[in-house]
């Protein structure tokens, strides 16, 4: 049975991968901000068992109590899905340094300091891997979300030098790449567009299959690059997005 520390999964992808997790027998251990939602997702009946911390992941510390206290609940990990991000959206003459840093220190410095403090225990599974996600944000740029498009493009970067680094001690590090999935999420985004019903219809011509993503639409991609069927895959991203940068 597999242990995965998901860093951000009370809501949205990352409860939907979750819920996949416990579904197909795996324990879970849940690190995420928000107490509530976080007890009622490791509540939930599941094949699985599931257990949680609160804690903030943008704070230096956070990523190390959350390796320490799944392996205090687990005794190993074989798999973390570094997946809380934050979305913000202004113009760019309104980025005041805290706000530019508060998404780096969330989107970017967590997934390292996370694959920091777990590499050492990751080492002991035969089945070991890191998955970042990043977002499809990482190919392409928006106006308003510096911080979010250059921490998603960093991901990329820090995937291949981890995958690199990692590879001799049998740990897989991989980025999802999500396209527009429909979770609270997006809310900022919407609200800097000027006609937010024309904006969305202007999406959806883009995306080929019609529709925005639902979060268990990404949840089977991030178990199969947990799985064993992923065990020769490394360095790479795999994009679930309906086919929005196809075309
Ligand atoms: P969401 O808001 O539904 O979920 C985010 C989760 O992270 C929540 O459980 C939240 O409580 C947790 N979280 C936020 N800040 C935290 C902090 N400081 N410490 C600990 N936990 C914290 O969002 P989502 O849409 O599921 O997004 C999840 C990931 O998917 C993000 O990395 C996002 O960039 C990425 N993504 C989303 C989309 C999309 O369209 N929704 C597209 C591409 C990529």
């Amino acid at each position: 049975m597999a242990v995965a520390l998901i860093a951000g999964g009370s809501s949205g992808i990352g409860l939907a991968v979750l819920q996949a997790f416990r579904k197909r027998g795996d324990n879970v251990f849940l690190a995420d901000i928000d107490e509530r939602r976080s007890l009622e997702a490791i509540s939930e009946a599941a094949a699985g068992e599931a257990r949680s911390l609160v804690c903030d992941l943008s704070t230096r510390d956070g990523p190390r109590a959350a390796v320490a206290a799944a392996l205090a609940a687990f005794g190993k990990i074989d798999c973390i899905f570094a997946n809380a991000a934050i979305l913000e959206s202004a113009p760019l003459q309104e980025w005041s340094p805290e706000r530019w840093e508060k998404s780096l220190a969330l989107n970017l410095s967590m997934p390292f300091y996370l694959a920091q403090a777990a590499a050492p225990v990751l080492a002991g599974s035969d089945n070991a891997s890191v998955i970042f996600t990043a977002s499809t944000g990482a190919l392409r740029g928006h106006a308003g979300m510096p911080a979010y498009h250059a921490t998603k493009s960093g991901l990329l970067g820090l995937c291949r030098a981890l995958a690199d680094e990692l590879a001799p001690q049998g740990t897989r590090v991989n980025c999802l790449l999500p396209g527009w999935i429909n979770t609270p999420f997006n809310d900022r985004f919407w609200k800097f567009q000027a006609d937010r019903e024309e904006a969305e219809r202007a999406l959806l011509r883009q995306i080929p299959m019609g529709r925005q993503g639902e979060p268990a639409d990404v949840a089977g991609a991030a178990l199969f690059l947990a799985s064993p069927a992923a065990r020769y895959i490394t360095g790479t991203s795999l994009v679930v997005d309906g086919g929005y940068t196809a075309v």
